[in-house]
């Protein structure tokens, strides 16, 4: 517990050393992951306010236990309405330029507290304050792991109950519950299972359809442990498959190999992208792989740094992303691979379990 609240107070005191870089003379936070992730309150409402000497934790009479119990060397107070709670705690120091999450508040909430606060400077903050989070420490790589693990040995359970003539909703139903009873708190996002023609959507939604021999099956899922979330997609043919499902695999797994072995520190997001994004076009399917390469993953599932063509950022040491291509054919069937690596100096280390190798599922 100690080291814990030694680490959190580590990353408040290395985001007030970034105030200067923002121009910026405090901070208003209401994303609730980097009110976690600079605090340790785990609730899912409030507001932190870090500057001018003061680490004040804003929350409904709900939390106010729970905030207490869960922060140290912070400031905790109870508002009625948040909006009032935090020009309360602003108006003590006018003059102020706060800095605040330009991604996260709402034009609505940004107007009111500009006409309540009028002395004060409200200073949008570009999305690069999501950063402070990207470099991982071995605390929060081995949490990440550890939902890694847990959604790898669900899936691998459920994978041997599947059977033709299930439903999509049955096998993420079944999944979900594995992942809690393997020990998840939580699943990280609402499972995707999808088969047919359905896995030719990237995102779809486990609907009624049963499965068949031949199909193509998507399954994209992940665990949350203390906070941390995993992400890793397999896909699978049912029974039987034919050719062009196997040479579309062997392209997807060429394109998320090479990206994957591709991936170290000082490697910027968009050259592993392009790495994966050639690697398909060559095969003629470029224009069937219609998402970003990777992303950041852990206290929330999509974070900083994004894996596509337009981010420039550099991949550091302790970051951890995925890699997870695809090539999804309309009216046809869809295949992604996704896995969840930890970047380190010399290069990856896959933290997501299940071997990534074409497989029938003999049901
Ligand atoms: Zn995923
Ligand atoms: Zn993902």
């Amino acid at each position: 517990m100690a080291h814990q609240q030694s680490e959190l107070a580590n990353r408040i005191n290395r985001m007030l050393k970034r105030l200067p870089h923002f121009s910026v003379q405090a901070l208003l936070i209401l994303d609730m992951s980097n009110i976690r992730y600079l605090s340790g309150f785990t609730g899912s409402d409030g507001a932190l306010f870090i500057g001018q000497g003061r680490r004040v934790l804003l929350v409904d009479g709900r939390y106010i236990t729970q905030a207490k119990e869960e922060t140290s060397g912070i400031e905790v107070l109870e508002y009625q309405e948040k909006i009032e709670g935090i020009t309360n705690v602003l108006s003590h120091h006018p003059s102020l330029t706060v800095g605040f999450e330009a991604t996260t508040v709402t034009v609505d909430t940004y107007t009111r507290l500009k006409n309540r606060l009028e002395k004060i400077t409200l200073k949008p903050l570009p999305e690069e304050i999501k950063a402070i989070r990207a470099v991982k420490t071995a605390v929060e790589i081995a949490k990440i792991e550890t939902a890694a693990d847990i959604a790898s040995r669900a899936l691998v359970s459920v994978l041997a109950r599947i059977r033709v003539g299930m439903t999509e909703r049955e096998i993420a139903a079944d999944l979900d519950s594995a992942m809690m009873q393997c020990g998840a708190e939580a699943v990280a996002f609402p499972t995707i299972v999808a088969s047919g023609k359905s896995s030719a959507w990237p995102h779809a939604r486990p609907g009624l359809r049963k499965i068949q021999a031949g199909d193509v099956m998507m399954i994209d899922c992940g665990a949350v442990f203390e906070g941390y979330h995993s992400d890793e997609t397999c896909t699978f043919v049912i029974g039987r498959a034919d050719s062009k499902q196997k040479d579309v695999y062997q392209v997807v797994k060429e394109a998320h190999d090479s990206a994957l072995k591709a991936i170290r520190a000082g490697i910027s997001c968009h050259e592993i992208d392009r790495i994966a994004r050639s690697c398909i076009e060559e095969h003629g399917f470029g224009e069937f792989f219609s998402h970003g390469t990777g992303h950041g993953v852990g206290l929330d599932v999509h974070e900083f740094p994004r894996i596509a063509a337009t981010f420039k950022n550099i991949l550091e040491a302790g970051m951890v992303v995925t890699v997870e291509p695809g090539v999804y054919i309309p009216d046809l069937w869809g295949i992604r691979i996704e896995d969840l690596v930890l970047v380190k100096e010399g290069g990856p280390a896959v933290l997501s379990k299940i071997p990534k190798k074409f497989k029938v599922l003999e049901i």
